[in-house]
């Protein structure tokens, strides 16, 4: 027989189990749902869901809104994510900018604060310095708001892995622990990833496709590959490196060391360089000059996307996906390169015939990498609500924080 503690504990795990399932429900779901919906759902009674529901509702994580009335029998009460209690606060260091970027359990941005700046060849310690600063001012902006910051999740163009920074060949940064440059971040512990995979996954919450390949385009290039909502992260957490993918290998010398990588055709300072523009113009300056009929640009524009649709056909072949999401300041010449990525990728994608590949610039709003960031460190309350509701003080991960 069982013992009577083992029995609590098996029914504490249910609790948690069935808790995080409705708050899952509710919390990913494109509309407001009735607790009938929720219970249809999970497949839990109505019962359950009710008595679930008020935690959610007690910890402010669920908001209900004013009870429908429709056709006979009791009206249905519709719940929604809570707005302003709640957040996740997303970073980036980009070669361009800072960001920081609180996000609400409904999607909304509650405080956000981007500062330009170069980082080219930066010091380590002082660029996250100073990130670290602009982070307690905007968590602090979002505290007067009623928002309590659960977590926080850095984005960086670089390569990710074990909370480490191994390389960023852009930044010029090798081995940082960005951690140790941050102090005193509220919520709990730094999450770390890759620049366009956390661009991916803000544009996951708002694209139509589920399976799709993830371009950030700038002055380096990374990917994500997104099937069916789950991102192919490779063995390490390398995977997606795009911009080094060798399109010639007779080709310019990258700052990875290689020569003919992507980023030496399709970078941002590639093409600038290759249309005789100055290094501060942006890309819409060379998508002007296409405009007007400028031929070294328009030259520029050619090489770039001849480069971009030989490596995209190499990674379709590799991953069989069918769309294709340009994001970042590439997304400016989507049109001018249009013609020939498709030309390449009806060429040299074996399944072309039956597989058609469409390319589209990407749903989401500006610093997309700072929305998926605020999205990642909100993941551990989505996914553990009840160890966030058993947190010191109601709310602060108690059983997470290690
Ligand atoms: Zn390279």
């Amino acid at each position: 027989m069982d013992q009577p503690s083992s029995r609590a504990a098996r029914q504490e795990s249910l609790r948690e189990h069935n808790l995080a399932l409705v708050a899952r429900e509710v919390l990913s779901a494109s509309r407001p749902l009735s607790r009938a919906e929720v219970a249809a759902r999970t497949g839990l009674n109505r019962a359950t869901v009710s008595r679930l529901v008020a935690e959610l509702v007690a910890g402010r994580l669920v908001i209900e809104d004013a009870p429908v009335v429709a056709g006979a029998g009791r009206p249905a009460t519709p719940l929604r994510p809570a707005s302003c209690t709640v957040g996740g606060l997303g970073l980036e260091v980009s070669l361009d900018f800072l960001g920081a970027r609180v996000l609400d359990l409904a999607g909304q941005v509650v405080a956000e604060e981007v500062v330009a700046g170069d980082h080219r060849a930066s010091a380590a310690a002082a660029v996250l310095g100073d990130l670290g600063r602009l982070a307690q001012q905007v968590a602090g902006r979002a505290a007067a708001q009623g928002t309590q910051v659960a977590g926080s999740a850095l984005a960086l163009p670089g390569l990710v892995a074990h909370s480490r920074l191994l390389v960023a060949p852009n930044l010029g940064w090798r081995e940082v622990d960005p951690a140790a440059h941050l102090h005193e971040l509220p919520g709990a512990r730094l999450r770390l990833d890759n620049e366009a995979r956390l661009a991916a996954l803000a544009e996951l919450a708002v694209a139509e496709s589920r399976s799709f390949l993830y371009v950030s385009g700038g002055v380096g290039i990374g990917a994500a590959v997104v099937q069916d909502g789950a991102f192919a992260t490779g063995v390490h957490n390398f995977a997606g490196e795009l911009g080094h993918v060798c399109v010639d290998p007779a080709g310019p010398r990258c700052r990875c060391g290689a020569t003919g990588c992507l980023e030496t055709f399709a970078g941002t300072a590639a093409i600038l360089r290759a249309a005789d523009l100055p290094e501060a113009s942006d890309l819409s300056q060379v998508r002007s000059a296409v405009e007007q009929g400028n031929e070294k640009a328009e030259r520029a524009v050619a090489r770039a996307a001849s480069a971009l649709g030989i490596a995209l056909a190499a990674l379709v072949n590799l991953v069989d996906v069918s769309d294709v999401v340009l994001g970042n300041t590439l997304a400016e010449l989507i049109e001018p390169m249009r013609p020939m990525v498709e030309a390449e990728l009806s060429t040299r994608v074996l399944a072309a015939q039956w597989a058609p590949v469409s390319l589209r610039v990407a749903a989401t709003a500006a610093h997309p990498a700072l929305t998926g960031a605020a999205r990642a460190a909100l993941a551990p309350v989505i996914a553990d609500p009840a160890g966030w509701l058993a947190g010191p003080g109601q709310g602060g991960f108690g059983k997470l924080s290690q």
